[in-house]
């Protein structure tokens, strides 16, 4: 039963393929940090091989038919792309999900204070974090500003060589020992996540300097006021680039491999589908999973649905029953990363049942907390389908579950899209230090997701 690493199959002509893609992710990750970078990246690479945008085609009345491309962009923080297919709409979509947010650090609304000659900037945490791994290290501001006559103001600092970063304060060892002595979730506050941003007074400036020396920086480098600020997202994210992790550079290191890994190898994925697939084939890049796929962006908001219905009428149906059916007879891979089974914590994973790094795609047929409570439970019958694609195009892959039984949990969108009755199966890559500033995962894994992906969006 045990599965065999990867590694071991790979000539010299694939490992070249398994590098090269590992190459081509680093930068995706270098770029798309936030959920909007993800999305303009997924946009762009969509254009360019043909998607055109669903209002468009709505707004030029396009006849759609088989081999014609159009994609979604939810906020400019979800993407949802079709290829649709021979088959009737009606006998389903085979779809490919992933997410596109990421833990990090987010400033308030009204962020910015001045104390003892520093200027900080309030925060509110983003999705679930050990807060001891935020504090003391790099982070780069990324985000955008919206002002009150609707022009956006973007903004990345600290990505440039030259640029600058900005950081949580820890406190010293010397002076730690009532930290040292409090649990781990509590020596570091939520409230005390407050980034420090200035720390030299403008001059002529008696009340707040610092603060004033903050503003002006904004208002010269970036036409922006305080009062911007209610209307802006910024994020604190890792500064630090991708990096190959091992001196065999079998791995990467990174921030936000959860999701974007996933996401990644689906738009590969879809990207390298060339011919005309029988089935429609979806891929989605969803907002918000980490803080339960809520608000207009995120799995549980129907643009999903509202596209496929609008995709049917400019196929010439016009049936809501064409949507239901559409949606039940969907097959899905809701795909996010797997917790990669530790040396240093195995007693947290039962070995049978973990997902390993360089063993290929997992597939977890559940997943969820204390008696799979709030999973989406995979049928048997789907997950024989799924084993003969993967062992019929030669694909590497595991199952695995979350961690050890009652330790723990987790969810993902699998659930949200199962309540439409469409056969739903969680998938996705292992990865090391889920939701740290930098996580890990094998270039293998994701080489074999694509090819999985793949082969799931052509023969499901
Ligand atoms: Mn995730
Ligand atoms: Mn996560």
């Amino acid at each position: 039963m045990e599965r065999p690493n990867a590694w071991k199959k790979y000539k010299k002509t694939e490992l070249k393929k398994v590098e090269s893609l590992a190459q081509k992710y680093r930068s995706f990750l270098d770029h798309g940090k936030t959920e909007r970078e993800c999305a303009a990246y997924a946009a762009e690479a969509l254009e360019k091989a043909g998607y055109i945008l669903l209002d468009k085609a709505i707004a030029d009345k396009k006849k759609l038919k088989a081999g014609d491309k159009v994609y979604i962009n939810q906020m400019n923080k979800a993407i949802v792309a079709f290829l649709i297919g021979k088959k009737p709409l009606e006998e389903g979509m085979n779809i490919v999900g992933a997410h596109i947010d990421s833990p990090r650090i987010d400033l308030k609304q009204n962020p910015f204070y001045e104390d003892n000659d520093f200027a900080l900037a309030d925060t509110h945490y983003y999705g679930g974090i050990k807060k001891y791994q935020w504090v003391a290290r790099q982070l780069a501001l990324h985000g955008v500003a919206v002002k009150k006559d609707g022009s956006v103001v973007t903004i990345c600092i600290g990505e440039n060589e030259d640029d600058p970063v900005v950081g949580v304060g820890d406190l010293l060892i010397h002076l730690s020992q009532e930290q040292a002595g409090k649990k781990l979730g509590e020596a570091i506050t939520g409230e005390n996540l407050d980034i420090t941003l200035a720390g030299k007074p403008l001059e002529g400036e008696e009340k707040e300097p610092v603060k004033a020396q903050l503003l002006k920086i904004l208002k010269d480098e970036y036409g922006l006021e305080e009062e911007d600020m209610l209307s802006a997202e910024i994020e604190a994210v890792p500064a630090e680039k991708a990096r190959d992790y091992g001196l065999d550079r079998s791995m990467i290191m990174g921030y936000g491999h959860d999701d974007r890994c996933c996401a990644f190898a689906e738009l590969e994925a879809l990207l390298g589908i060339t011919e005309i697939p029988e089935y429609t084939c979806c891929g989605m890049l969803v907002d918000k999973e980490e803080i339960g796929s809520v608000g207009a962006t995120g799995m549980q908001a129907r643009y999903m649905e509202n596209a496929v219905a609008e995709i049917a009428v400019l196929m010439g149906k016009s049936s809501e029953l064409t949507v239901r059916r559409t949606l039940q007879h969907s097959r899905m891979l809701s795909c996010d990363v797997s917790a990669g089974f530790d040396p240093l914590y195995a007693s947290a994973f039962e070995k049978k049942n973990a997902a390993f790094l360089g063993r290929g795609v997992c597939y977890n047929k559940f997943t969820g907390r204390m008696g799979k409570s709030g999973s989406n439970d995979a049928n048997a019958e789907f997950i024989g389908k799924i084993r003969k694609i993967m062992d019929e195009n030669y694909i590497s892959w595991q199952t695995a579950e979350l961690g050890r039984v009652d330790l723990g949990g987790g969810g993902t969108i699998a659930y949200i899209c199962a309540l439409y009755g469409m056969e739903v199966i969680d998938s996705g890559i292992a990865v090391l230090n889920m939701h740290a500033p930098m996580e890990v995962i094998s270039k293998a894994d994701l080489y074999e997701a694509v090819k999985a992906f793949r082969a799931f969006m052509i023969n499901a």
